[in-house]
């Protein structure tokens, strides 16, 4: 039977996950946490339940969930959306995305790509009949050369996707990045998306660039993010976008027949949470411990550590080890030594000759020692 993406094959971190079950492995390779979430948000959604938040939400998000979204992205940025007619509430940000390709993308129209980069974005793409123009972030540092940007722009080019921090890299673009691309898209009428579901999580005293920082740029920028990740809590699938209204206007169309509403008990019991910033103020230091842990438990080991700014996911170049590509890589150590992780060639990536794995650290101490302890052997 003929699908639109036939040769789409289950996703790595399905795959990867389901090796690392069969062979009892150790499993950094899939991002999520491996503890629980603050009781008080678990207690938060039964007593929204018990409220009678049961039924569906309206169609853009619970009006106090994106109030509250409004004021965390005005204190954090300063920049003001508003809640009924900028904000929507979604189904984790993949939805968000898939939603915005979709309301935005027609045939041939081109969307930018930094490669390697997170797996959602290009099936959704060419499920809109888009054509996906990538360009490949510097090899040693995953940077972006903007002149290589700049040169991709063509009269066609209708989208451009940026993530910071970046899966898998853990790189995060600096002011003078959102300055090259604010400018480079001066005078277009280029929409692009910035997939910052990792905002909270960014180290060593760093601030994240929303993209929502940059007024001019922000007037053609959806910003995407995600309570998943800075609540550990993945399975609720609960996220958001803001946008200027004329492009949340256009998103909402295919918002209101994709999933037309998300989880109301879940949105209720957020709503209160974050009325306490704390809860995700303190998340930098939090990650940067674990980073730190996983980073000093490698000392001494033959894996050569990428610098990591932001996200929970360190990159390893095994170069020193083996010649094998990454996912035979990949794969051994999942067999042998009973560790899971992510081969880059997952990532979209044009390069396929770079001998990078990435580990996810959102796990405990235990678990992080305990897989430090087996990587200083290999
Ligand atoms: N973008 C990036 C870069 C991610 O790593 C993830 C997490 N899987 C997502 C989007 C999707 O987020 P969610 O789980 O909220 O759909
Ligand atoms: N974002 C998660 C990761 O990068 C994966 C989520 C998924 O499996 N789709 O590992």
């Amino acid at each position: 039977i003929a699908s639109k993406l036939p040769l789409v094959k289950t996703t790595i971190f399905t795959r990867m996950g389901q090796l690392a079950q069969k062979h009892q492995a150790i499993n950094l390779s899939q991002g999520f946490p491996n503890f629980e979430p603050d009781p008080e948000l678990i207690a938060l959604v039964t007593k929204a339940m018990n409220q009678g938040y049961n039924q569906y939400a309206p169609m853009a998000g619970l009006l106090a969930l994106r109030e509250i979204i409004a004021k965390k992205i005005e204190a954090l940025h300063g920049q003001s959306y508003d809640p009924e007619t900028e904000i929507t509430v979604t189904v984790g940000a993949t939805q968000a995305i898939f939603t915005i390709i979709t309301a935005f993308i027609s045939p041939m129209d081109e969307v930018i790509l930094f490669k390697p980069a997170y797996d959602c974005y290009e099936p959704a793409i060419r499920l809109n009949g888009g054509i996906l123009v990538g360009v490949q972030l510097k090899k040693d540092d995953c940077t972006v050369d903007w002149d290589e940007f700049r040169a991709k722009i063509t009269p066609r080019t209708k989208m451009v996707i940026i993530n910071t921090p970046h899966n898998p890299s853990g790189t995060i673009l600096s002011k003078a990045d959102m300055i090259q691309l604010q400018e480079s898209l001066k005078d277009t009428g280029i929409i692009v998306i910035s997939d910052e579901v990792y905002e909270h999580i960014i180290f060593d005293g760093q601030q994240h660039e929303s993209a929502s920082r940059y007024h001019d740029l922000a007037q053609r920028t959806f910003v995407c993010s995600s309570f998943g990740k800075t609540f550990h809590i993945t399975g609720w699938k609960l996220g958001y976008c803001v946008a200027p209204a004329e492009l949340m206007r256009e998103f909402r169309k295919t918002h209101q027949f994709n999933v037309f509403s998300v989880d109301h008990a879940a949105q209720k019991a957020m709503a209160d949470y974050l009325k306490t910033p704390q809860h995700y103020l303190d998340l930098p230091k939090f990650y940067e411990q674990k980073r730190n842990l996983f980073v000093s438990g490698l000392s001494g080991s033959r894996f050569t550590v990428r610098p990591c700014s932001g996200s929970y996911f360190q990159l390893l170049d095994y170069s020193a080890i083996s010649e094998e590509n990454d996912m035979e890589f990949a794969e051994r150590l999942v067999k042998e030594h009973k560790i899971a992780s992510i081969p880059l060639s997952g990532f979209n990536t044009e390069d396929k000759t770079q001998k990078l794995v990435r580990f996810c650290f959102a796990k405990t101490t235990e678990t992080l020692e305990k897989a430090t302890a087996v990587l200083r052997t290999i």
